[in-house]
């Protein structure tokens, strides 16, 4: 059973409004490592927001078809129980963060979802560590740089031992060493937990590299869908 399957969705950010996503039929097998691509406007980053139930349930719009992540039907379930399943790193790094101390941020998540106080401190250090950020635990965020940023948000939602992971352009402010570490980090997360990664990016470098299948994205629809050197043959 694929653990993202979405079936003739399509979403308007208005009862005017052309369609953002049109028709689309996607699934994604557990464990794999997913690139999105496609030019500005193609609907990438709504195509996150359905994965993330921030539709429709942050936005509404008109929303058709069925997204299931996990057997959950995005729309019969609560925002927490979809974020059980599917951690975000979304663009607005600094919108997401909820604390001014790292280990705040770290804390936050794991207190709302309940996990019992013995196994908190001990996520906290392993997801830390494979991120390759235990010396930044008490540092404020403000402070931090974008690449420390983005890591402490990916800790943040790996210690919540996510199945699935979307990330919406999480280099886009980052140099190309920092965004190949997040990429590692990512990889490294899958390796060893079978997390299936799907992220937003526009470095085709990155996402041949690391990536095992690709799908482009453009004015709303699927154009290419395959593994990399499938789909990068075509442009
Ligand atoms: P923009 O003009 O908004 O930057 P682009 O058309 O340059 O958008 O596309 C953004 C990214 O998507 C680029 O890295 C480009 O290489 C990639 N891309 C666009 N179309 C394809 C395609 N058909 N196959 C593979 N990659 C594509
Ligand atoms: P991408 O991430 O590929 O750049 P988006 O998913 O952001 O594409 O946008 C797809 C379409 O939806 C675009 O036409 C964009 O203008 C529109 N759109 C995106 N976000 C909103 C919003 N919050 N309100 C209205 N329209 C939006």
């Amino acid at each position: 059973n694929p653990i993202i399957d979405m079936r003739d969705v399509s979403f308007a950010y208005g009862e005017q409004a052309d369609l953002a996503l049109a028709n689309i039929n996607l699934a994604i097998d557990e464990g794999s490592f997913v690139g999105i691509i496609g030019p500005s406007g193609a609907g990438k980053s709504t195509l996150a927001s359905i994965l993330s139930g921030a539709i429709p349930h942050h936005y509404s719009g008109s929303l058709y078809g069925e997204t299931r992540v996990a057997g959950l039907d995005t729309c019969e379930v609560t925002l927490t129980d979809i974020a059980r399943v599917v951690g975000s790193v979304l663009q607005d790094i600094d919108a997401q963060m909820v604390a001014s101390v790292v280990e705040d941020e770290m804390l936050f998540g794991l207190e709302n979802f309940g996990v019992p106080h013995d196994q908190i401190e001990e996520r906290v250090t392993a997801a830390l560590d494979a991120v390759g950020i235990t010396d930044l635990r008490d540092r404020e965020i403000a402070t931090l740089s974008g690449g420390q940023k983005q890591k402490v948000a990916i800790a943040a939602i790996l210690a919540l031992a996510p199945r699935v992971l979307v990330l919406d352009e999480p280099t886009a402010a980052l140099d190309p060493a920092s965004s190949r570490a997040v990429f590692e980090i990512l990889r490294e997360a899958q390796r060893l937990t079978g997390v299936t990664v799907i992220i937003i990016e526009q470095m085709v470098a990155l996402l041949a590299e690391y990536c095992e299948r690709i799908i482009v994205l453009d004015r709303g629809e699927i154009a290419l869908d395959g593994a990399p050197h499938e789909v990068f043959a075509h442009s």
